[in-house]
């Protein structure tokens, strides 16, 4: 019963480092956020012991009764929070999910659509040295140049050129709300399932501040850690007549033992994410962002050549388009790391630069929103991330009120 200090001091100093580098920066990586405590108290729970395969009530193993009642609850609660016929809270990860449901509704070979990953979609949806780039046959649509959303009229040509088996609407990197109901009926029209991937934006779904794609796809794949801020993991959602397809493409056909204590930490973040604290958390996101397109858009900042992509956000993360600016991506990443903030840099559509360069940033607001960063704390961020993205900033002014806001809101006190 040796704790990690005792029996593993170096892996240990490095869990106690990175505890240290959360509370002591601030985390705007638009797919990150925070987990409860009691989340991870439940990752961290005998459940890791228990083998499971198989779904409850119909387990391949002995002594599953109270794994049972923990995975029965999670697909209760979140079958209830999205409004969904039929839920398997097994995937291990968002990727995990996404080829579940593609192997329960296609044969390689198949034609699929998704959002171009330049463009802001995922790598599941498509990308060529990805399972889905190699599986299957990738047509991908685009955001429009002018616009920087996502041009229907392409989805449309494309859908009925190249008849999809699957239509995957969903994205890692873009600021606006996605036409569900459109898009079904482009799918629709050309014989295709439609796919949702609401990974970024299911915790804006929860709170009812996103339109929900449950009513309008026939499957809906998500993320439990980054808006939703449960434990690291996936869901699909369906409806009734696919559920025995997406089950088995679950299980046996992708995995083994689910992890039933990652599962228990799912029905914990799902019966938050019910919650009116929950949904305050996801305004307070929204309400972010907005701050930091807004800010991001005055004339000082576009004098240095820093612009908002599609001009502004409906979600919880801002597009930075860089690609007049004297930085470039990795440059605006790092200047912004030396001051206390991470984020990541993103290609922008149609980007001039390489791929591990970029001429953008992807900067999200929903761990400092769980964190308890108010419009006034956002407000102060923008500022410091403004001054950062211009000539001559001052380093050590910026790293000081980025500490300040740091230690006006303790995370993890007592950890
Ligand atoms: N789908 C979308 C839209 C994502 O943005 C991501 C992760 O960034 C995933 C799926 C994959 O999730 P995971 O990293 O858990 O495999």
């Amino acid at each position: 019963n040796a704790s990690l200090h005792e029996l593993d001091p170096d892996v240990a100093a490095a869990v106690d480092a990175e505890l240290h580098r959360q509370q002591s920066t601030l985390e705007m990586i638009a797919s990150e956020n925070f987990a409860p405590v009691a989340v991870m108290e439940a990752q961290g729970s005998v459940l890791t012991n228990k083998y499971a395969e198989g779904y409850p009530g119909r387990r391949y193993y002995g002594g599953c009764e109270h794994v049972d009642v923990i995975e029965q609850i999670a697909i209760d609660r979140v079958k209830a929070l999205f409004g969904a016929e039929h839920a398997n809270v097994q995937p291990h990860s968002g990727a995990q999910a996404n080829a579940a449901a593609m192997f329960a509704l296609l044969s390689p070979g198949d034609t699929i659509m998704g959002l171009n990953l330049a463009h802001g979609g995922h790598l599941t949806h498509g990308m060529k040295i990805n399972f889905s780039g190699k599986l299957y046959n990738v047509v991908a649509y685009h955001v429009d140049d002018a616009t920087g959303q996502i041009d229907m009229g392409e989805v449309e040509r494309l859908a009925k050129e190249s008849r999809p088996k699957l239509i995957v609407a969903g994205w890692s990197a873009y600021p606006r709300q996605l036409d569900f109901a459109a898009f079904r009926r482009i799918a629709d029209e050309v014989g295709a399932y439609l796919m949702v991937d609401m990974a970024h934006f299911a915790g804006l779904v929860a709170a009812g501040l996103h339109p929900n794609p449950v009513p309008h796809a026939h499957v809906v794949t998500t993320t439990t850690h980054k808006t939703l801020g449960g434990p690291r993991g996936g869901v699909i959602l369906s409806t009734k007549e696919l559920a025995k397809k997406i089950n088995s493409a679950v299980f046996p056909g992708q995995q083994g033992g689910p992890l039933e204590h990652v599962i228990a930490g799912k029905a914990v973040s799902f019966k938050v994410a019910a919650t009116e604290e929950f949904k305050e958390r996801q305004q307070r996101t929204l309400d972010g962002a907005r701050i930091l397109a807004e800010r991001l858009s005055l004339p000082d900042v576009a004098e240095a050549g820093v612009s908002v992509l599609s001009g502004g956000t409906d979600v919880h993360l801002v597009l930075v388009d860089l690609r007049d600016s004297e930085l470039d991506g990795q440059q605006a990443e790092d200047r912004l790391h030396e001051v206390g903030i991470t984020v990541n840099r993103n290609a922008v559509p149609n980007d001039p630069r390489p791929p591990m360069v970029t001429s953008g940033l992807r900067i999200g607001t929903p761990a400092l929103a769980t964190r308890g960063f108010t419009t006034e704390d956002f407000t102060e961020v923008a500022e410091i991330i403004a001054a950062a993205l211009k000539p001559g900033f001052d380093r050590e002014e910026l790293a000081g009120r980025v500490s300040a806001l740091a230690a006006r809101h303790p995370l993890y006190p007592g950890l």
